[in-house]
């Protein structure tokens, strides 16, 4: 396996070079460089086993042609129809592949197709198909071609498919009397889990089998599986090993004065819910023990999260401990700031803030309370974490909205007590297989109920035409005392987009209705102007908040009760959820309106529709999951993820068990990989903990 290509028959330092630009250094690198999928050749026998969305391939003939002229004078719409005898179809062409291409195809020649066929007026039709000419195969790549079954892999550029699958094919070759190359996977493990081995695995993968044919296509060829299984493993075991090392550590042990919790909770104008109750116990338990707590506290937004820290922060303080919060924005790091402080300072507890937008004499004093120990807890964006902050006995460190920060943001935190505990928070529903995935190092913890004075936010997609409507309803609602939202997609006009931007509608929506007092904020204003605006809205001298998504996470003004979210077209599922969850705080029936700009695609539209039909935030994020996948679920700023090149924690989800299990099973049996048949795996897992390192 590591054989440098270079010596593989058929590959000489020119082709090898070739290779190494993509990171195909040896046979090893190249028997993992897996197809990107299979192309099925089954022919179909007849038209009439067409179906909508299914790639097939057919031989039939050439019945009509024509080139109809588009609305947009210079574009053209060529059209070629097919028929088997059974029946005849059209295939669609928008552009051709080149100039005499449409002229070459002649009446009644006998053509194969390969397309994927669409509706269109209720009829079958193809866009797009390829066209060749249906003749005997001659040369060894048109032989090969007609294999059933045949892998695809990404390009690479001056390699054909052909030549690739030669190299491929030699490569095994070599490698036939050496079948245990590459096997990490001890065989009692393998044998308990029922997985082939490495050798059979990419074997099947580089060839695949022919009855095995449906499956390749669902992912679930044992080959596959065995492949995605590797990769969830890794990312398992690492998991298990990370959590070890954290059974290693000690933490501060923190008691729990119940007294406080009792004479905080008199103070709360409502009843925690039993599920505040629930987690807040699991939290107390964890500070307790002289294990460091890791837990992640999930729960929807508006079902309290804020209130559960603060009284854990609370239990620190009355043990002499400090606790530092961290949160992604100013605006929500004033909200608590000002919460904490009203709620705890009436019980002697210290209350301070830190974030970057303070002046640095400022800063240098928070610091020096931090230090002294004066201050039991601290609320602060990423300032938190710079240098120079010092914390005297740091017993807690919470991280609110912990999606916002990357996984190296939260380490440095953490670094900041040698013995803190560690909670993070956040409001992205994470079904619980995509958590498994992501945070299997962590103990969870959710919410999964909200306040019961709620109601159900009532929840409309809107079309233009009806605009007009959502903000005269919004006046009404303001008339009557209430508070509401607006959010833009953008803050100001934009050169290439066409979007209705905040600024702008401030100005006309104030002109309009100036019955009512507008306000706007945005992540452009400097951190007083935010803090004024805020204080001004949370105090309802702002009726109306025109904004953009910087008040997507975390923002709490229970008065609000209408969220018009302007180009809707424009938001995602979550983020939607998000900006709904600003409202539906108080007793009072909350709206929310989503309004579609003049174009949408026929996604966005279905969007709006899932809002509609959907309160609950993890639901929504298992359609979001569905729609999307969970790469781009995630969204770019979510770091930490462990990247799966072929695995999907959706569909593969089973195999996201059986790998949980496994690497539970390899680490009991032997935790430092120690013994001969556990040598292989010790050498592939080095990296993910100094004590498989040699020496
Ligand atoms: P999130 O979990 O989204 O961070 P917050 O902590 O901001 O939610 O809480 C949302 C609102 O619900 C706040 O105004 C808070 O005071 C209120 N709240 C919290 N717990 C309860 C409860 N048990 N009953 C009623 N209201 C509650
Ligand atoms: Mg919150």
């Amino acid at each position: 396996m590591n054989t440098p290509l270079k010596y593989i028959k058929g590959v000489g330092p020119q082709l090898a070079s070739v290779f190494q630009n993509k990171s195909i250094d040896t046979v090893g690198d190249l028997l993992y460089f897996l197809p990107r999928t299979y192309q099925d050749n089954r022919r179909i026998k007849t038209l009439e086993e067409l179906q909508i969305g299914k790639p097939s391939i057919f031989i039939a003939d050439v019945v009509k042609k024509s080139i109809i002229p588009l609305k947009s004078k210079r574009r053209k719409m060529y059209i070629i129809v097919v028929s088997d005898g059974t029946s005849s179809i059209v295939c669609k062409f928008f552009r051709i592949p080149y100039k005499d291409w449409f002229n070459s195809v002649r009446i009644s020649e006998q053509v194969e197709v390969r397309g994927t066929p669409s509706l269109y007026q209720g009829k079958l039709e193809f866009n797009h198909p390829q066209i060749f000419a249906a003749k005997q195969a001659e040369t060894e790549v048109e032989v090969e071609n007609q294999n059933l079954l045949l892998p695809i892999y990404t390009e690479i550029e001056g390699v054909s498919q052909y030549k690739l699958r030669q190299i491929i094919k030699t490569a095994f070759e070599d490698l036939q009397n050496n079948k245990t190359a590459a096997e990490w996977l001890p065989e009692w493990l393998r044998k308990k889990y029922q997985l082939p081995t490495n050798f059979e695995s990419l074997r099947d993968m580089h060839f695949p089998k022919q009855e095995w044919r449906d499956l390749y296509f669902e992912f679930k060829a044992p080959c596959q599986q065995r492949i995605i299984f590797d990769e969830f493993f890794e990312s398992q075991f690492y998991f298990m090993l990370k959590k070890q090392d954290w059974l290693k550590e000690t933490a501060s042990k923190i008691p729990c004065d119940k007294n406080i919790l009792k004479e905080l909770e008199k103070q709360l104008p409502f009843k925690l819910t039993s599920a505040q109750n629930k987690v807040l116990k699991d939290i107390i338990t964890n500070l307790q023990s002289n294990r460091p707590m890791h837990r992640l506290l999930q729960g929807d937004v508006g079902c309290g999260k804020t209130v559960v820290a603060f009284m854990a922060a609370a239990v620190c303080a009355k043990a002499g401990y400090q606790t530092a919060i961290m949160v992604p924005t100013e605006i929500l790091a004033d909200q608590h700031y000002n919460n904490a402080k009203k709620f705890l300072e009436p019980f002697g507890l210290k209350v301070e803030k830190l974030t970057g937008k303070m002046k640095a004499k400022e800063k240098r004093t928070v610091n020096a309370v931090l230090d002294s120990g004066f201050c039991h807890l601290c609320i602060g964006t990423h300032a938190l974490i710079q240098e120079d902050v010092q914390f005297h006995k740091l017993g807690l460190v919470i991280i609110d909205e912990q999606h916002r920060f990357g996984a190296h943001q939260r380490a440095l935190l953490k670094k900041k007590g040698e013995q803190a505990h560690f909670l993070v928070m956040t409001a992205t529903p994470i079904p619980r297989t995509l958590s498994m995935a992501l945070y299997g190092d962590l103990e969870i913890s959710i919410i999964d109920e909200l306040p019961a004075n709620r109601i159900p936010i009532v929840t409309r997609r809107v079309f233009q035409d009806k605009r007009l409507e959502v903000f005269n309803f919004l006046r009404d609602q303001v008339l009557k005392g209430r508070q509401a939202y607006v959010v833009y997609p953008l803050i100001e006009e934009s050169e290439t987009l066409d979007l209705k931007n905040a600024m702008d509608q401030y100005e006309k929506l104030k002109s309009y209705y100036k019955e009512l007092k507008w306000g706007l904020l945005t992540g452009r204003m400097s951190s007083e102007e935010k803090q004024s605006v805020m204080k001004q809205f949370l105090d309802n001298k702002i009726n109306a908040l025109i904004s953009t998504t910087v008040i997507e996470v975390g923002v709490d003004v229970p008065n609000a009760n209408v969220m018009v979210v302007e180009h809707a077209e424009r938001f995602g599922l979550l983020q939607m959820h998000q900006l709904r969850g600003r409202v539906g705080r108080g007793s009072d029936k909350s709206y929310c309106m989503f309004v579609l700009g003049k174009n949408f695609s026929p996604e966005a539209k279905e969007r709006t529709y899932i809002m509609e039909k959907n309160s609950n935030g993890f639901e929504i994020a298992e359609k979001d999951l569905e729609l999307r996948g969970p790469g781009e679920f995630l969204g770019t700023r979510q770091s930490g993820v462990p990247a799966f090149k072929t695995g999907n924690i959706i569909r593969d989800s089973a195999i996201l068990s059986v790998a949980k299990k496994a690497s539970y099973d390899l680490w009991s049996k032997d935790p430092e990989l120690k013994e001969l048949e556990h040598m292989p795996a010790r050498l592939k897992f080095e990296h993910l903990s100094s004590a498989f390192k040699p020496g």
